[in-house]
């Protein structure tokens, strides 16, 4: 017996739950290309994308993923041998450096831990050890989607600055764009970039960075760029070459759609609700823990990030309980990567979310932890709807 008919519901980091009205907007013919119509679609998102990254800079749409993305914002600003400080706190920077040492970048770790947020003091130490300034760039993921950590990035660009290097700054924001705040030109940021299947409530297929004019200077003398990456080959006003060739006419017809949506709710709106929703997951996973085998992954409660919340399995099989919720359940969670690969399931709460999707969520994860007869702590689900009953003012 089950009781999954119906809607299936993603709670897995990306690709995210798309708004019907986002899957609707992409229902309709192409347009041409070389349209009034199609040149002012594409500016209304390169504007309203740099607005999202707040900044100044110049923001370009990729048709790419993350990774796509990561090797933009690489081939434009490094040349080969260049070295490029990488701060780990868990998978996805450390991917990133990865890419750039098959680039032909040098590569540096600043070690840090699958359980806790880069540290800036330590940033600071590192780059004021480079008396020389061989490090030609920092990078840094706002949110390591795998280990459920959200860094400080504004007290890492303060740190770098109190360096006195002068090292790019540039930023993974595929996690975190869209639901927590994010402040390219105050917090000192060089280049952020981000993709469209997470908080941005699109398809997977649209990669985004932004570039200040410190980015656009590096940009000059870098000579890692290929031509489909350069920002250089999309100057000018021809829309075509802002895509370097044909728009991915029906994802930027989702983006819009999406992009709307934020705007409707209000940015700050939409932060508050991760904050909310994020902070209903971790009460839940609190009370779970009672029981000595979930756990966060993240010991320190301010470092857990409000759009994915890694939770450990210490004497039970997380892939029994994931495997429970689809089957049973009708919910997809996320499996544990990298590091805690068989040790731990994710649960998301980015981009299209709600009370009734996260509470739904939380509630099969204890029916779960019920039939499988996983110890522990009664009343996860019960603490998440007290929270949100105390915060949530009528
Ligand atoms: C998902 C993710 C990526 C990779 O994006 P893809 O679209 O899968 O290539 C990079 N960084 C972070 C923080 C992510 O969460």
């Amino acid at each position: 017996m089950t009781v999954r008919a119906g809607r299936e519901f993603l709670a897995i980091p990306g690709p995210t739950t798309m708004p019907d009205s986002v899957l609707q907007a992409m229902h309709r013919p192409a347009i041409d290309i070389y349209s009034a119509e199609m040149a002012g679609l594409t500016e209304s998102l390169i504007r309203d994308l740099s607005k999202l990254f707040a900044t100044k800079g110049k923001s370009y749409i990729y048709i790419a993923n993350g990774h796509g993305a990561w090797e933009a914002v690489l081939s434009n600003v490094l040349s080969r041998g260049d070295k490029l400080l990488v701060l780990e706190s868990g998978r996805f920077a450390i991917g990133w450096g990865h890419a750039a040492s098959l680039m032909g970048a040098e590569v540096e770790v600043l070690r840090g831990d699958w359980r806790r947020a880069v540290r800036p003091h330590e940033v600071e130490e590192r780059l004021r050890r480079d008396k020389e300034h061989k490090i030609k760039a920092v990078i840094v993921a706002q949110i390591d989607t795998a280990s459920g950590v959200q860094n400080d990035i504004e007290a890492i660009g303060k740190a770098i600055r109190a360096s006195g290097h002068p090292a790019l700054y540039m930023v993974d924001t595929v996690a975190s764009l869209g639901c927590v705040p994010f402040e390219m030109d105050k917090w000192g940021i060089d280049v952020a970039m981000s993709g469209s299947q997470k908080g941005l409530m699109t398809p997977p297929g649209l990669g985004f960075v932004a570039a200040n004019d410190r980015a656009q200077e590096a940009h000059k003398k870098a000579n890692m760029a290929t031509p489909y990456w350069s920002w250089s080959e999309r100057e000018g006003t021809e829309n075509y070459r802002k895509y370097a060739g044909t728009a991915p006419v029906h994802l930027l017809f989702a983006l819009r759609e999406a992009i709307n949506l934020i705007h409707a709710e209000g940015l700050e709106n939409a932060f508050e609700r991760h904050r909310l929703l994020g902070e209903a997951v971790r009460r839940a996973v609190a009370v779970w823990g009672e029981g000595q085998v979930l756990g966060f992954n993240i010991d320190e409660p301010s470092e857990r990030s409000n759009t994915v919340t890694t939770v450990t399995v210490k004497g039970a099989d997380p892939a029994a309980i994931r495997r429970y919720a689809k089957d049973k359940c009708g919910v997809v969670l996320g499996t544990g990567i990298g590091d805690l690969e068989g040790q731990a399931f994710r649960i998301a709460h980015m981009g299209h979310v709600n009370a009734p999707m996260v509470l739904g969520t939380l509630g099969v994860v204890e029916v779960a932890l019920n039939a499988l007869k996983i110890p522990h702590g009664k009343g996860g689900t019960d603490a998440a709807v007290q929270w949100l009953g105390e915060s949530v003012s009528a």
